[in-house]
């Protein structure tokens, strides 16, 4: 199976490569903040108890991530692997994200790691925030995003950079540069 995850900070571009990725490749793009925006735009009770996370920047607790992933993977039909997007966004969901496949007897090729400079990120966020209708897209929740993504989600390289997984992609410049060099990065270690 061919189970990768797209890392990177905030508005880094994991979703819009993800897409790109599934597509090319034939994966299931499993995007954990779009599971958790279905959930609340659907007023479910997971969807409530998540949504003061969201809007305050702050992670949703590993349990209720855990939880939504465990509902979805098991669903999966007919896919080469899965794009993991959005997650692992700490140590313990990546030790978590390990348990999950060996389980089902699969491991995971690589971490994509998107490499874009904060102040980009920080723009990038802002333009998307005219259109995205996101609560979390204003500038003091941006800001905290990021803080918390240096703080608690960029340990994860470290992770997989010891598991000989890692695999760093610049992130600043045209979509479609930007997806050849995924592309042929996946095809090599494929
Ligand atoms: N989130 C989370 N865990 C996840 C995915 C999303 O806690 O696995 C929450 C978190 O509050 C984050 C927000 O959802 O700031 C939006 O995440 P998403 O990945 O959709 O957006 P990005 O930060 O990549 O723009
Ligand atoms: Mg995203």
């Amino acid at each position: 199976m061919l189970n990768i995850v797209i890392f990177g900070g905030p508005g880094s571009g994991k979703g819009t490569q993800s897409v790109l990725i599934a597509e090319k490749f034939g994966l299931e793009h499993l995007s954990t903040g779009d599971l958790l925006r279905a959930e609340m735009a659907a007023g479910s009770e997971l969807g409530k108890v998540v949504q003061s996370f969201i809007a305050q920047g702050n992670l949703v607790p590993d349990k209720w991530i855990l939880n939504i992933l465990s509902k979805t993977i098991d669903h999966i039909k007919d896919k080469k692997g899965v794009i993991f997007d959005g997650f692992p966004r700490t140590i313990a969901q990546a030790e978590a994200l390990d348990e999950i496949l060996s389980k089902r007897n699969q491991k995971l090729l690589l971490l994509l790691d998107l490499q874009v400079p904060d102040e980009v990120l920080q723009e990038r966020m802002l333009f998307r925030s005219k259109t995205s209708g996101r609560t979390d897209d204003n500038p003091e929740t941006i800001k905290k995003r990021i803080d918390v993504y240096h703080q608690l989600t960029a340990p994860v390289i470290e992770y997989y950079k010891n598991k000989g997984l890692y695999q760093a992609i610049k992130g600043n410049g045209s979509v479609e540069k930007i997806f050849a060099e995924i592309s042929s990065c996946i095809s090599a270690h494929q």
